[in-house]
Formats: structure tokens, C-alpha cells, sequence
């Protein structure tokens, strides 16, 4: 699920619909999701050195959709965003004093959008009764090294390796039998967080789906159902499945 269907209450009945949808299938889910609309952008604007005046106002922008959003969707903002915020406020300050960001503090910090979101994702999902359960891609994807790539691109747009990978079905297999988890993030040999290149939350599903040998890999968004084919690419795409709601009426 991408940014703009994470980004409100009505997207997300329609996401914890489909997980019982499958569930009703007899499928395991792994939810893969972005984060919440424009923050990722949000997250780097923290990191313009040029900028550093800017800084108050955005952290208290990237609060304020989280715990606008909690609100929507009845859950706390909960310890785990307060920390990743308190931690956003430091960074912020630190690149503001030093006056220059590695890439692996644009990392971290990029990562924290994915990291709170599907920390509410996961949240509220269990509220609704799902069996679900929050997992730390980080664990799951690891970034494979390769030999020309500039350390920038190791840490900014990494790639990893979709090989059936067991050790992590069973792992899954032991979890609830819904998870979230994120898209965009993944880790080095070190441990370190890396991300996978702007709009990599897609990349991530499909890594994982490849990975579990998943029976299906869906991809939700920006468009309002589920398509044959990339209605963007494809303009005769049909639409298979519209969502359950009517988002006019939210
Ligand atoms: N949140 C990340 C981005 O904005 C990843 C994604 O949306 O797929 O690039
Ligand atoms: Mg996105």
C-alpha cells in the first residue's frame, strides 16, 4: 500500500477489509506499506542544511499528521512514534549545529515515515480484531553488497536479494497471521538501516512476495481498486475490484 492509501480512516477499513478478505481465503498477509502521504519529503526537508529555520514548523507538521491520524482511527499516537519524534527533534538539531548530513543519517531519518506509520497501521489492525502483528523489514530484507556501487547508492538505493529465503517463512509462519511491515527500508550486512531508492515501497513488496514465494503480491495505490494492470501503463487496465467505501462519504 502506498502513501495515499495509508493516509486516512476510510483507507484504512479498506485495507483491514482485504486482510479479512484473505484471511477468509485461507492466506497468511504481509502488509507492506509507505509512509503517510508526503512525509517522506517532509523527513528529508528536516535534513537542508540551508534551511534549518524550517525545521521547527516541519516536526511539528510531521507530529500533527501522525497524531491526526491516530485520532481518525481511534488508537494513541502510542511510545514507539513519541520516540521516533524525540529522535527527529535530536537529528534535527544536530544537522542544524553540524551543518551537514551523512547519508546514513538521511537514512535514518527517511526511515522513520515507513517506521511510524505502520507501527498505527499495525495498531489499529489488532483494534479491529485482525490477528496482526508489527515486523521491522529490517529484519527481513538485507541489503546485498555490490561491487560498483558508490557507498551513497549502498545507502540510498540499496538492492537485495529475492531469493526464496525459508529461514524467513518459518519465521513468519510462527508470527499472527496478519503482519505489517515496511516498505522503502532495509539493512546492511552492519546492520545499519538503509532505504531502497524514493518510491521503493513497491520494490519491497515485491522483494518480500518473491522471497516467501507468496501466491499473490498485490499492489494498492494511488488508484481507487484493484487493477488488472498498471492502469498508468496499461489505459485499457480494468478495474477488478473497487474499494469498499465510498471515500465521498468519509
Ligand atoms: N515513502 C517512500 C517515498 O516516498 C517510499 C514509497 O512511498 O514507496 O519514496
Ligand atoms: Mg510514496
Amino acid at each position: 500500500f502506498g502513501g495515499t492509501s495509508v493516509s486516512s480512516v476510510a483507507n484504512w477499513r479498506n485495507i483491514a477489509q482485504v486482510a479479512v478478505a484473505r484471511r477468509a481465503e485461507g492466506a497468511r498477509v504481509l502488509i507492506v506499506h509507505s509512509a503517510l502521504s508526503g512525509m517522506t519529503d517532509r523527513l528529508e526537508r528536516l535534513l537542508d542544511v540551508a534551511r534549518t529555520e524550517a525545521q521547527e514548523e516541519g516536526l511539528r507538521e510531521i507530529e500533527l499528521c501522525h497524531r491526526r491520524l491516530a485520532a481518525d482511527l481511534g488508537i494513541e499516537l502510542g511510545e514507539v512514534i513519541e520516540c521516533q519524534l524525540a529522535e527527529l527533534r535530536q537529528i534535527a538539531a544536530g544537522v542544524a549545529l553540524i551543518g551537514e548530513v551523512s547519508d546514513r543519517t538521511r537514512a535514518r531519518v527517511m526511515s522513520a515515515g515507513e517506521l511510524m506509520a505502520t507501527d498505527l497501521g499495525a495498531r489499529f489492525l489488532a483494534a479491529q480484531g485482525l490477528e496482526a502483528e508489527w515486523a521491522d523489514a529490517r529484519t527481513m530484507l538485507g541489503a546485498e553488497e555490490r561491487a560498483n556501487a558508490s557507498a551513497k547508492a549502498s545507502i540510498l538505493s540499496a538492492v537485495c536479494s529475492f531469493a526464496p529465503d525459508h529461514v524467513l517463512e518459518q519465521r513468519l509462519r510462527a508470527m499472527a497471521p496478519v503482519i505489517v511491515t515496511q516498505g522503502f527500508i532495509a539493512s546492511d550486512a552492519d546492520g545499519n538501516t538503509v532505504l531502497l531508492g524514493r518510491g521503493g515501497s513497491d520494490t519491497s513488496a515485491a522483494y518480500l512476495a518473491a522471497k516467501l514465494r507468496a501466491r499473490r503480491l498485490e499492489i494498492w495505490t494511488d488508484v481507487p481498486g484493484m487493477f488488472s494492470a498498471n492502469p498508468r501503463q496499461v489505459p485499457t487496465a480494468r478495474l477488478l475490484r473497487a474499494l469498499h467505501y465510498d471515500e465521498a462519504q468519509e
